[in-house]
């Protein structure tokens, strides 16, 4: 087991309306409230990521912000991809409404709620594919929120983006460091996205120009995926794991051509 290293496919489900330049976050969102529960670009990513999966048999896990299962299209959506694709599809929790609750003050009793109502609705929708993985909305957690997700039962986090370029996010006397060393703690299994050079891989990082060369360069040279019967690997500490994400939205990207740079095994 200890030699054992893969890589974690994760791509989260966020949504024109969820960036926090739009909700959630304290100083960065400035709602506009015509946008659609699902945007045209996201039915376009959905179409590009099931065309990718077409091609190939790697698994992936799905963070799903919870509210988006008021639509009965997008559970059908996903409810879809778990049926075609099997046990290739594993969903973990991203937030009720993709609160940045990290940005805010802390508020355990909020976040606990958040959570509960999230688990709720993601069984209900999913029961064979849901698991109490989760990963924070805004890409980064605090510490306060580390216990909140133990008592609520969760398993894995991945919420910790372990790069200099990010610390300015956290609050002060916070950082990416610390909050890893927070978890680390506790039973709650940490794993952090991949980087290179110290420099973000994952999410925007491999659009934007300055690190998208680097990001690039990093997937290109992955440890081998998880397969479909490697899944409980995730929850294994002892396996190292690189763990890599983007988003539904990217297979949009192109005219619904653009796939993640990895070099399909
Ligand atoms: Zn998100």
């Amino acid at each position: 087991m200890k030699d054992l290293h893969r890589t974690w496919l994760t791509i989260d489900t966020d949504d024109l309306r969820h960036v926090p330049s739009n909700q959630g976050h304290p100083t960065r969102s400035n709602p506009n409230n015509k946008l659609p529960d699902i945007s045209e670009r996201f039915r376009a990513g959905i179409k590009g990521l099931r065309k990718w999966l077409d091609n190939h048999d790697l698994s992936v896990t799905l963070f799903v912000i919870a509210d988006q299962c008021d639509s009965e299209e997008f559970v059908q959506m996903i409810a879809g991809l778990c049926s075609n694709f099997g046990e290739r599809i594993t969903i973990g929790c991203h937030g009720l409404h993709h609160r940045s609750w990290s940005a805010w003050p802390e508020d355990s009793e909020g976040f606990s709620e958040d959570l509960s109502a999230s688990v709720s609705i993601l069984e209900r929708h999913f029961p064979a594919h849901f698991r109490r993985w989760f990963r924070a909305p805004a890409g980064y957690m605090a510490s306060w929120m580390i216990p909140v997700l133990l008592e609520q039962n969760f398993i894995v986090d991945t919420s910790i983006n372990p790069s200099w370029l990010v610390n300015r996010k956290y609050a002060k006397g916070e950082s990416w460091k610390t909050v890893h060393s927070n978890v680390m703690k506790t039973p709650l299994i940490e794993r952090p996205w991949k980087t290179r050079f110290t420099l973000p891989t994952c999410g925007p990082a491999q659009h934007i120009p300055g690190l998208r060369w680097n990001a690039r360069r990093a997937w290109r040279t992955l440890a081998k995926p998880l397969q479909s019967n490697e899944i409980e690997l995730i929850e294994n500490p002892e396996v190292r794991l690189d763990t890599v994400y983007w988003h539904i939205l990217d297979h949009a990207r192109k005219n619904g051509s653009w796939v993640p740079p990895l070099k399909v095994q």
